[in-house]
């Protein structure tokens, strides 16, 4: 079994260094943009290719210390129960904090270093640790994603202090330039052709095991029609990026985030800890109901109000109201099931596709949904 299981791992190791590109291979040109979990570059590997390299300075300095800690640990000479307490990176009763050297046993000869003194003050070391444990265990997730409406992955520069995600560049726009900076219209035919593909890529990555976490109208390309998903799974490592480079309120919300984050989310928000949110397939689908809602209106829900404001409303259960929305009985019907306060309500992805497929074509150019009836295609 142990040889099973060693074995198991040296193969997983092996084909992760298929995945491995070696960061001076890549050549990086202009900056794209810059997101919550890192900048975004044009650049070339074996062609044209985005480069995300992640905002990871704190992971590497705390693995560096994790390092030197573990390092400490070992040269000096730690009582067995001290040590075993220090590795396992249980927090240490107040009363042996390690600014006074009261909790050392006295029998341990035993010289606390400044610098180990500094680490263990450093709540989130191991968490950021097993960031980069985190990122690897996504990147191998990436390698079996392989379908026409998601992001082409080609690797992944896996070395500290260099984390990078490599994928095909995406030519065309995301839905929220469209949408929301060209205020392009989409007739509600157009809309549905967008719903549809969207639901084929994400009911793609259910099926494999994967929760997107941050399905948005930003995260989602249109190339010639073409809906093209990205950043699938890769929330874990935004944490990384807390901090320092946290953007957004108090709560740690980026701005337009938060009418993507279902009721069980939202109720979820603490202070700066969005990696414990209770993501699931069904807070997806409630995400895609945002996307579908932005699709047909052309804002977002809840559109002005403030952040506060939302999460008491989503919180409690309360939705967007639709009244406004000139849009047909089934198109609104989506809506409300993926907005639906209880998880298990939401329809799957399979389920939305069969129902956009089923919605009659001849009655959705008759009764429009706002503001379809303007003539300007959403992408040329
Ligand atoms: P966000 O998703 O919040 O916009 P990102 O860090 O994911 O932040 O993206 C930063 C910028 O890079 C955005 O303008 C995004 O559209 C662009 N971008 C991300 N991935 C790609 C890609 N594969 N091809 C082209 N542009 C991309
Ligand atoms: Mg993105």
């Amino acid at each position: 079994m142990t040889a099973f299981i060693h074995r198991r791992r040296l193969f997983e190791e092996l084909s992760m260094k298929e995945w491995d590109i070696p960061y001076d291979e890549l050549k990086l040109f202009e900056v794209i943009g810059t997101g919550r979990f890192g900048t975004v570059y044009r650049g070339s590997w074996h062609g044209a290719v985005a480069v995300k390299l992640l905002h990871v300075h704190s992971l590497t300095d705390h693995c560096l210390q994790l390092d030197t800690f573990k390092h400490e640990v070992r040269a000096f000479a730690f009582t067995r129960q001290a040590a075993a307490r220090a590795l396992a990176h249980r927090p240490l009763p107040a009363a042996r904090q390690p600014t006074s050297t009261s909790w050392i046993p006295p029998t341990a000869r035993y010289v606390p270093s400044p610098s180990l003194v500094k680490l263990l003050h450093v709540n989130s070391l191991t968490d950021h640790c097993l960031q980069l444990d985190t990122f690897k265990h996504e990147v191998a997730t990436f390698r079996k994603t392989r379908h026409e409406n998601l992001v082409l992955f080609m690797g992944a520069c896996m070395k500290p202090p260099r984390l990078a995600i490599v994928t095909s560049l995406c030519k065309g726009m995301t839905l929220h330039t469209h949408i929301h900076l060209r205020k392009d219209k989409f007739t509600a035919n157009k809309s549905v052709l967008v719903a549809q593909q969207i639901s084929q890529g994400m009911g793609y990555l259910h099926a494999r095991g994967i929760i997107h976490k941050d399905l948005k109208t930003k995260n989602i390309f249109l190339e010639n029609g073409k809906v093209v998903i990205t950043d699938f799974g890769l929330f874990s490592v935004t944490k990384l990026c807390f901090g320092t480079n946290a953007r957004g309120d108090s709560l740690g919300i980026p701005p337009g985030w938060l009418c993507y984050l279902a009721p069980e989310l939202v109720r979820a928000l603490r202070p700066h800890a969005s990696l414990h949110l209770p993501f699931s397939k069904d807070t997806d689908v409630y995400a895609f109901g945002t996307v579908w809602y932005e699709l047909l209106c052309g804002e977002y829900p809840f559109k002005g109000q403030p952040p506060e404001a939302i999460i008491w409303q989503v919180g409690k259960g309360a939705k967007q109201s639709l009244s406004n929305m000139q849009a047909s009985r089934d198109i609104k019907d989506i809506l409300m099931l993926c907005w639906s306060y209880r998880a298990n309500e939401r329809p799957d992805f399979p389920h939305l596709l069969s129902t956009l497929e089923k919605l009659p074509r001849k009655r959705l150019a008759r009764s429009p949904s706002h503001p379809v009836h303007l003539s300007r295609s959403a992408d040329s």
